[in-house]
């Protein structure tokens, strides 16, 4: 396990769900992992360099821990908030918080790393990359009640590919993952949530199952497995792609 070796990797959101299987599974592979998310609890994993506090909202916080950390080869952009409903239901303050959650945040780090990523990409030899967390709701697929979200995760592949290409020529590559329905703390509140509206958690599962063609939902290692290939010189060709992760969801 040593695909990642000698990278120094930046991962938001690492305290659970997809963010943690990324910051794990980098740790796994050798990267030197800098790990953050809003809640400093769920950063448990001895592995990691250093697991701290990090509200991808606050700008004055992230650029200073950019300037803190300095050049990094991998910066993984993962926070990310689902809110529930149509456009009926979601108000400015709704429309605003998501973006700014999803999208802004990522504004945010790629400004604060990207010059020193670039100076790093230049100095190794290997090319620097981004990996920002989209979802099959974006431009891919119109999912039901995935409103204001699905407008951020396809607004995130839209920068993603702005990105791509004005530093392609410079050693640096920026994808999206776009998984289908992942495990996670928060799926799992949310058919909790939807279990109370229809007869219990197991009637509110089956029915998210019924829309999976493999008849599963993903487990975050999953996603996290597709993150380290990206990070890696695997992918050194690999850039503005947008990877879909979904069992067949988005077919
Ligand atoms: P989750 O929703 O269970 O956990 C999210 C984590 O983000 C939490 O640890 C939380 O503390 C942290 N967080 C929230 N606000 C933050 C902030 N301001 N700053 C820093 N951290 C913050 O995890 P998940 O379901 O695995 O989702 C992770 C990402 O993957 C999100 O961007 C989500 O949209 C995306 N995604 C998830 C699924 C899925 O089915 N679970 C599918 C497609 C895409």
């Amino acid at each position: 396990p040593s695909r990642l070796e000698g990278k120094i990797a930046v991962v938001t959101a690492a305290g659970q769900g997809i963010g943690k299987a990324i910051a794990d599974r980098f740790a796994e592979e050798g990267a030197r992992v800098f790990a953050s998310d809003l809640d400093a609890a769920k950063l448990a994993n001895p592995a990691f360099a250093d697991a701290r506090v990090l509200d991808v909202t606050d700008t004055v916080a992230v650029d200073a821990y950019a300037a803190e950390i300095g050049a990094v080869d991998v910066l993984a952009n993962v926070a990310g908030f689902v809110h529930h409903g149509t456009v009926l239901d979601c108000t400015e303050d709704d429309w605003d918080f998501s973006f700014d959650l999803n999208v802004k945040s990522m504004h945010r780090t790629i400004r604060a790393f990207l010059p020193a990523m670039l100076d790093r990409a230049e100095q190794t030899g290997s090319t620097a990359s981004i990996v920002n967390m989209s979802s099959g709701a974006s431009s891919i697929k119109g999912a039901p009640n995935r409103y204001v979200y699905g407008a951020t995760k396809a607004a995130i592949i839209g920068m993603t590919k702005a990105i791509a290409a004005d530093f392609a020529a410079r050693q640096l590559r920026c994808n999206a993952i776009c998984p289908g329905t992942v495990d996670s703390p928060s799926l799992q509140e949310r058919m909790k949530a939807l279990g109370e509206q229809m007869g219990g958690y197991d009637a509110a599962f089956d029915l998210f199952l019924q829309r999976q063609p493999m008849g599963r939902i993903a487990q975050p290692r999953e996603i996290a497995d597709m993150a380290v290939y990206l990070a890696s010189d695997e992918a050194g060709f690999v850039t503005g792609a947008t990877m879909v992760i979904d069992g067949g969801w988005t077919l």
